[in-house]
């Protein structure tokens, strides 16, 4: 009797996570790879609160990708407790870490991302992106050089996340170091996140994008129904905003903000689940809830 317990099984499964600042084109990377928007990406920091699953299966091999929110540094707030927490957690039990900084900024957030990662044990890949917008390509080598040697890092790459700049070489720095295993997931699968997750996310982006500067920070989306019928799939979102002048600012004179919000959350709701879609949003003031735990938790902050 042979048995087969030792046969290669041929298919590379493992988790990846893409770790760095708030701001450095971790959503971007990640979109990029999977060559799909998943992840929600703004110019303000601070904008991706739950680490985004994306999967990625070509062939033989299946990517997790784990996407983490930033690190926040000196903060006590229940929130930033929370994604603290998120990051680090999301930092363990993965097989390779991309880990991401900007061009030549170094800050002391990036130095607190590289003292986490000073205790993970899985091979490290340090990215250098948006070198679309390095003039002098020169100076680019011997930065990395040093940045290599600095952080003990198993490979250094540039690229850049939005113009697509050496992305399949990073993949394949990664596929290189996967382990061999069954694929945890179905070929067509791009996400473990619900639809109901999506949907807050795109109404969070459209938010961010229509408010800018004037964003209010202590702000959730909740979805509140979700219901597909026939053609129509109606989604009721709930904004939770912390007051009445942010509940202002985000209703706009005469309801036309919410009303721009409303219309490209639905284009974009109508793409990603090829339905037709009513949306309703509705924008309610609760004051504290970023800075209670509990409240964080029922808004589903709790999923890692
Ligand atoms: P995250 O906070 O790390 O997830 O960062 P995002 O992916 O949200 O990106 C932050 C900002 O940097 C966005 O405005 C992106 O368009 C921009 N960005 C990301 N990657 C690149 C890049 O390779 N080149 C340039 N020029 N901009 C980038
Ligand atoms: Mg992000």
């Amino acid at each position: 009797m042979s048995s087969n317990d030792d046969a290669p099984l041929g298919t590379l499964c493992g988790y990846v996570a893409i770790v760095g600042r708030p701001n450095v084109g971790k959503s971007t990377l990640l979109n990029h790879l999977l060559g799909q928007k998943i992840s929600i990406t703004s110019r303000k920091p601070q904008t991706t609160r739950n680490a985004v699953v994306g999967i990625k299966t070509e062939g033989d091999v299946q990517i997790i990708f784990v996407d983490t929110p930033g690190l926040h540094l000196n903060e006590t707030r229940a929130i930033n407790r929370y994604m603290n927490r998120a990051a680090s957690t999301a930092m363990k039990d993965v097989d390779v870490v991309v880990f991401l900084v900007d061009r030549f900024i170094w800050n002391d957030e990036d130095e607190a991302v590289a003292a986490q990662l000073s205790r993970v044990q899985c091979p490290i890949i340090l990215a250098v992106n948006k070198v679309d917008k390095v003039e002098d390509k020169e100076t680019l080598l011997p930065h990395l050089q040093k940045l290599a040697e600095k952080l003990k890092v198993d490979e250094v790459i540039p690229v850049s996340a939005l113009r697509n700049i050496n992305l399949e070489r990073l993949e394949s720095l990664l596929v290189e170091r996967l382990p061999e295993g069954i694929h945890l997931y179905p070929e067509d699968q791009i996400t473990d996140r619900s639809s109901r997750f999506m949907a807050a996310e795109i109404v969070r982006e459209k938010i961010t994008r229509q408010l800018g500067d004037e964003l209010p920070y202590q702000m959730a989306v909740e979805i509140e129904e979700f219901k597909q019928e026939g053609a129509l799939l109606t989604i009721s979102a709930l904004i939770l905003v912390e007051r009445d002048g942010q509940k202002r600012i985000l209703i706009g004179e005469k309801g036309e903000r919410i009303k721009q919000i409303g219309q490209q959350a639905r284009l974009d709701m109508e793409k990603l689940f090829e339905s037709k879609i009513m949306l309703n949003l509705w924008v309610k003031v609760k004051s504290g809830w970023s800075d209670d735990e509990r409240a964080l938790r029922s808004l589903g902050y709790n999923d890692i």
